[in-house]
């Protein structure tokens, strides 16, 4: 059994000829993308629980390429990452972003996600403080990292960010409890906020293991004098264990899915924040 998989292993099937071309293909499209044109936002609500309001949304990426249809950002970003045009990618979703939240209350935040060449880069990182300060005050829009993104100089990561917070924005630590995401950063990097992943989440209800992490990451951001996001909550019974916990900010499909601006928009009217 072995010597037949490592046999298959090594046969290049069609299926791997036709991967190969859709990211061949993909390739192709985001070089030659009119990124402002292809690259939209959708909005996340995040809600806090003490508050009783939406406080803030998170701003993800959508794709809308002319070749290819609707690409999801799970393949398209790390896609742009390799490619090394994930930075273009980034200040066309902050121009968005900041177009957006100037029809938004002002107690309400956009989180953008840095990937690891924005803050990688001296330039990248110039170019989106310019945009936040271009906005004007008061800055409402934060941003999300991950362990991946810091991993390359963090040193420089650092300078980075705290233009970023001298400008007003917040900086949450994402995925946290992940292979992309650990203490030393938190240690390290001047945080806000930290997000804890929704693989953690999901099992909050089934696996005591992952309530004991929350538990401790809670405790871990009250000590820190920092807030705590929840991502990916589904269901009632996920969102009781979490308030069990101690946990206030929640984002997930059981507070809204990924919207539009105008449904965003509304949803904060249906609040009455709006
Ligand atoms: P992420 O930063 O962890 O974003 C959260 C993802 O979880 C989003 O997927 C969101 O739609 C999804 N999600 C939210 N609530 C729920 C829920 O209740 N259940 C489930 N099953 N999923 C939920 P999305 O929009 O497909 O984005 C996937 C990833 O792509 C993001 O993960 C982020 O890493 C990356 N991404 C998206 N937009 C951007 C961007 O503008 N820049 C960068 N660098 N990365 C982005
Ligand atoms: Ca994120
Ligand atoms: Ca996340
Ligand atoms: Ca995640």
């Amino acid at each position: 059994a072995k010597h037949e998989a490592r046999g298959r292993a090594l046969v290049f099937t069609d299926r791997d000829a036709e991967n190969l071309s859709r990211v061949r293909r993909m390739e192709h499209a985001l070089l030659t993308a009119d990124l402002d044109k292809e690259i939209h936002i959708l909005l996340q609500p995040q809600f806090d629980i003490a508050l009783n309001r939406t406080t803030g949304f998170e701003v993800l990426a959508r794709w809308r390429s002319p070749i290819l249809g609707d690409v999801s950002p799970v393949e398209f970003i790390p896609l742009a990452e390799r490619m090394g045009v994930i930075s273009k990618i980034t200040q066309a979703v902050l121009r968005k972003a900041l177009s957006v939240s100037a029809r938004l209350p002002k107690t309400v935040r956009l989180s953008v996600n840095l990937s690891a060449q924005d803050l990688g880069s001296t330039t990248a990182m110039e170019a989106i403080a310019k945009l936040v300060q271009e906005a004007g005050k008061p800055c409402r829009i934060d941003f999300e990292i991950t362990e991946t993104a810091v991993m390359g100089d963090i040193a420089r990561a650092h300078e980075g960010l705290l233009a970023l917070l001298a400008l007003g924005s917040r900086i949450a630590l994402d995925d946290f409890g992940t292979g992309h995401s650990s203490l030393t950063h938190v240690q390290k990097l001047p945080l806000d906020r930290i997000k804890v992943d929704r693989s953690f989440v999901n099992e909050v209800t089934s696996d005591p293991t992952s309530r004991a992490i929350i538990k401790t990451t809670l405790d871990l951001c009250r000590n820190l004098g920092i807030s705590c996001v929840f991502e990916g909550i589904e269901t009632e019974q996920q969102l009781d264990a979490l308030l069990g916990l101690g946990g206030t900010v929640m984002q997930g499909y059981l507070f809204g899915r990924p919207m539009s601006e105008d449904k965003a928009v509304e949803h904060l009217k249906g609040e009455g924040a709006g």
